[in-house]
């Protein structure tokens, strides 16, 4: 297969976002490298996706950010199988 034109597949994330910590409130800016993923397996929008904020050191929610799949994949395929439905 050839390529004819590069789509937005790959393209580089990244986005802005508030710590959410109260006596932090850091703004940020968060590339794909920096979101981390807690959960199963195949779950994908339901994984819990965060960063850690690099002033405070505290979790930030990524619950309302739109990752690309790309991304959510790739930090999807580094999780365990889940046993739940087995
Ligand atoms: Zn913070």
């Amino acid at each position: 297969m050839k390529i004819v034109e590069e789509g937005k597949w790959k393209s580089h994330w990244k986005h802005q976002i508030v710590c959410q910590e109260k006596e932090c409130e850091t703004t940020l800016e968060i590339e794909e490298s920096d979101v981390q993923v807690r959960g199963y397996k195949g779950r994908l929008r339901d994984n819990t996706f965060f960063v850690k904020c690099v002033v405070c050191g505290h979790e930030v929610s990524l619950k309302n950010v739109k990752i690309p799949l790309r991304v959510v994949e790739t930090l999807d395929a580094t999780l365990k199988v889940s046993t739940y439905y087995d």
